[in-house]
């Protein structure tokens, strides 16, 4: 019998738990979309997803941020293939847009230790932008140990791996339309 992919397992066996649906996802990315618009109004800020997770995240965002934008997209590694940080934060792909004197808004997929942040936090604040936000898509709040504020937050959820709307498992299941707990 031919195997079930990953991608199967979660859609038709239930072997995970639907932990925000595609509802609650639309739902909320509207809000925060104008929220985004009421601030930056009159500015144009530079909005740059942290890769792989938030492209998705990012994309549907900016459809509901109604002012001119730019986008721009950044890489850096800290998980690898495991469940875990490895505490350690890698620049895998730069951004090529000038930073100084403009409103960044940095998209992430997830904050968890908050490592990641504090690492684009350090890097951002050294090339003199006019203002720095973080926007995350999801925070574990038991888990942050950072002090840096995360201005714009689409959920907060428990300490749970979670995979789907951009977020990986081993680099597949970003392209669940909801998030999931591996259970
Ligand atoms: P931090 O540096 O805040 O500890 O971790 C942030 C990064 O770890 C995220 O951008 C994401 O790539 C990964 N990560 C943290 N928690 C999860 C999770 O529950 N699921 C997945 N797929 N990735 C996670």
């Amino acid at each position: 019998m031919k195997q079930r992919s990953e991608f199967e397992k979660v859609v038709y066996d239930g072997g995970f738990r639907t932990l925000l649906s595609r509802d609650q996802i639309d739902q909320r990315i509207r809000e925060m979309g104008k929220q985004i618009t009421e601030d930056y109004r009159g500015k144009q800020p530079i909005m740059i997803a942290v890769l792989n997770g938030a492209f998705l995240f990012m994309a549907d965002l900016i459809r509901h941020v109604e002012i001119d934008l730019e986008v721009d997209f950044i890489k850096i590694s800290s998980y690898g293939d495991a469940k875990v940080s490895s505490g350690e934060v890698r620049m895998l792909k730069d951004i090529n847009a000038e930073i100084q004197g403009r409103h960044v808004l940095l998209v992430e997929d997830i904050v968890d230790t908050g490592l990641s942040i504090g690492f684009l936090h350090e890097k951002f604040m050294a090339m003199q932008p006019a203002s720095l936000r973080f926007v995350s898509f999801l925070i574990k709040p038991e888990n942050v140990k950072t002090d840096i504020p995360i201005h714009y937050i689409g959920f907060e959820i428990p300490n749970e791996f979670v995979v789907g709307y951009g977020l990986d498992y081993k680099q597949i299941l970003r392209n669940l339309p909801a998030v999931y707990v591996m259970e």
